[in-house]
C-alpha cells in the first residue's frame, strides 16, 4: 500500500481524499496556490507545498510544479480529484514517467476516452448504443457536412471533439445555419481546447442524463454500481444529482451495466469511471466517458455503501476488487445538491468572506465541504463550495430530508444557490421524477420572470 499520497486538487474533493487517506493510514501532501493557503485540507495535511500563484494555469494546472512537489515530499502516488489535470493524459503520463502512481486509468486509456469521437468509436465497437451522428470528426468540405447532417436528421448538435464542461456546443435546426454554426463551434473549440475539430450528432429534445458508475481493476475485473440521474442542469452543468434514476428498471440497469463493464474489460480500464448516456424514449445513448472520480460520486456511495475514493486507491495500488457484481446491493435513494457561491437567480459568482456557517445534520445527511466560518472563498476557481447529500429508504424520504437540510443550512457573508435548490425540491415535476435536461433552463425563465 502507498505510504504517501499527493493530492493534486483543492476544495471539497481535496478534503474528501485527505480524509480517506487518513482512514487508510496513508500520509498526505497538499499542494496549494497562494490564494488557497487557508484551505481546510492544507491545514490538515501532513505536508503542504505551495505550487504557484492563484491562476490555475500557474498552479493546479502546472504539471512540473506538481511533480516537483511529489519529488520533494517523496510521495508514492498522485490523486488528481476531478477537474484540473484529472483527465489530462499528458499529466498522467508524466506522473508515470516520473516514477509515481497516477490514481486513475493508464494514460493511454485517458487519451482514448478523452477524445469524444475516439471514445464513441470505441463504444460502438463494444456494442454500446451511441447518439446517432457523424462518423468521427466533420470534414472541411461543406457539401459533405450538409450531407452528413441531412442523413442524421435535424435538429443536430455540433460538439467539440476535445470538449468538456458543456462548452462549444451548438444546436442547428435547419440546413441554412449549419455551416455558420460549424465555424463558430470550431473557433470556440480551438480557443478553449486548442483543438478545433468538431463532430455532429442528433440533438435530442427532451432526454434525461443518466450515467453508469463503473469500477475496474488491473486483473480484468469490472463492476457497475448502478446509475445516477443528472438531468437537473443549467447550461449543460449539473445542479442536482440522484441515485438511482427514477423509473429505470432492474432489467434495464443490468443490461446497460453489463455493456459498460464489457466495454471496460475491452479497453483495459482501471479505476473508477463514469459512462454518460442520454436516455430518450426508453433507450440509452452513450455520449462520453469520464475517466476520473465525479463530483456526484457520494450518491452512489450512499446507495451502495462503498467508498469510491478508497476503491480508487486500492485499485491504483494493484489490489484486485474485493466485491463481485453479485455482491453489489443497491439500497434506498440519495440526492446531492451542489451548493455554489453565486446569486441564486442571476448566477453571478459571489466570492468573499464566510462570516457564519452552520451545516445541517440528522439521519441520512452528509455534507462534503471545505467551508468554515472565517474562510474566504477566492474568486479564482469554480464556485462550488459544498455538496449536500440526503439519503432515505425511498425517493420521497430523501426529498423530505433534503428539504429539511436545505432549510437548516446557513452560509453567511456570501450569496449561495440554496434558495434555488429549495425551489427545485418543491417543484412538482422534479418531485414526480419527470424532468429532463432542458427542464431547469425553461423553469428558470419563469422563476426569474416571477421575481
Ligand atoms: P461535456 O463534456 O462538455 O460536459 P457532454 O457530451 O457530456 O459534454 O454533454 C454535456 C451535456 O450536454 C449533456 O449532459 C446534455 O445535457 C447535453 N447534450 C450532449 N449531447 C447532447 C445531444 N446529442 N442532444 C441533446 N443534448 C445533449
Amino acid at each position: 500500500m502507498f505510504e504517501k499520497i499527493l493530492i493534486a486538487n483543492r476544495g471539497e474533493i481535496a478534503l474528501r481524499i485527505l480524509r480517506c487517506c487518513r482512514e487508510l493510514g496513508i500520509q498526505t501532501v497538499a499542494v496549494y496556490s497562494t490564494a488557497d493557503r487557508d484551505l481546510k485540507h492544507v491545514r490538515l495535511a501532513d505536508e503542504a507545498v505551495c505550487i504557484g500563484p492563484p491562476a490555475a494555469t500557474s498552479s493546479y494546472l502546472n504539471m512540473a510544479a506538481i511533480i516537483s512537489a511529489a519529488e520533494i515530499t517523496q510521495a508514492d502516488a498522485i490523486h488528481p480529484g476531478y477537474g484540473f489535470l484529472s483527465e489530462n493524459a499528458d499529466f498522467a503520463e508524466s506522473v508515470e514517467r516520473s516514477g509515481f502512481v497516477f490514481i486513475g486509468p493508464r494514460s493511454e486509456t485517458i487519451r482514448l476516452m478523452g477524445g469524444k469521437t475516439t471514445a464513441k468509436a470505441e463504444m460502438i465497437s463494444a456494442g454500446v448504443p451511441c447518439v446517432p451522428g457523424s462518423d468521427g470528426v466533420l470534414p472541411d468540405d461543406e457539401v459533405a457536412c450538409k450531407e452528413i447532417a441531412a442523413k442524421v436528421g435535424y435538429p443536430v448538435l455540433i460538439k467539440a471533439a476535445a470538449g468538456g464542461g458543456g462548452r462549444g456546443m451548438y444546436v442547428v435546426r435547419k440546413e441554412e445555419d449549419l455551416i455558420q454554426s460549424i465555424g463558430m463551434a470550431r473557433n470556440e473549440a480551438a480557443q478553449a481546447f486548442k483543438d478545433g475539430s468538431v463532430f455532429l450528432e442528433k440533438y435530442l429534445e427532451v432526454p434525461r442524463h443518466i450515467e453508469i458508475q463503473v469500477l475496474a481493476d488491473e486483473h480484468g475485473n469490472a463492476i457497475y454500481l448502478g446509475e445516477r440521474d443528472c438531468s437537473m442542469q443549467r447550461r449543460n452543468q449539473k445542479v442536482l444529482e440522484e441515485a438511482l434514476a427514477p423509473g429505470i428498471t432492474a432489467a434495464q440497469r443490468e443490461e446497460i451495466g453489463k455493456l459498460c463493464t464489457d466495454a471496460c474489460k475491452r479497453i483495459g480500464y482501471r479505476g473508477a469511471g463514469t459512462m454518460e448516456f442520454l436516455y430518450d424514449h426508453g433507450r440509452f445513448y452513450f455520449i462520453e466517458m469520464n475517466t476520473r472520480i465525479q463530483v456526484e460520486h457520494p450518491v452512489t456511495e450512499r446507495v451502495t455503501g462503498l467508498d469510491l475514493i478508497r476503491e480508487q486507491i486500492m485499485v491504483a495500488a494493484g489490489k484486485p476488487l474485493q466485491i463481485r457484481q453479485e455482491q453489489v446491493e443497491l439500497r434506498g435513494h440519495a440526492i446531492e445538491c451542489r451548493i455554489n457561491a453565486e446569486d441564486p437567480f442571476t448566477f453571478i459568482p459571489s466570492p468573499g468572506l464566510v462570516t457564519g456557517y452552520h451545516t445541517p445534520g440528522g439521519p441520512g445527511i452528509r455534507v462534503d465541504s471545505h467551508l468554515y466560518a472565517g474562510y474566504r472563498v477566492p474568486s479564482n476557481y469554480d464556485s462550488m463550495i459544498a455538496k449536500l447529500i440526503a439519503y432515505g429508504p425511498t425517493r420521497e424520504s430523501a426529498i423530505a430530508r433534503m428539504r429539511t437540510a436545505l432549510a437548516e443550512m446557513i452560509v453567511e457573508g456570501i450569496k449561495t444557490n440554496i434558495p434555488l435548490q429549495r425551489r427545485i425540491l418543491e417543484d412538482e415535476v422534479f418531485c414526480a421524477g419527470e424532468h429532463h435536461i432542458h427542464y431547469l433552463g425553461e423553469r428558470l425563465e419563469q422563476w426569474t420572470a416571477q421575481r
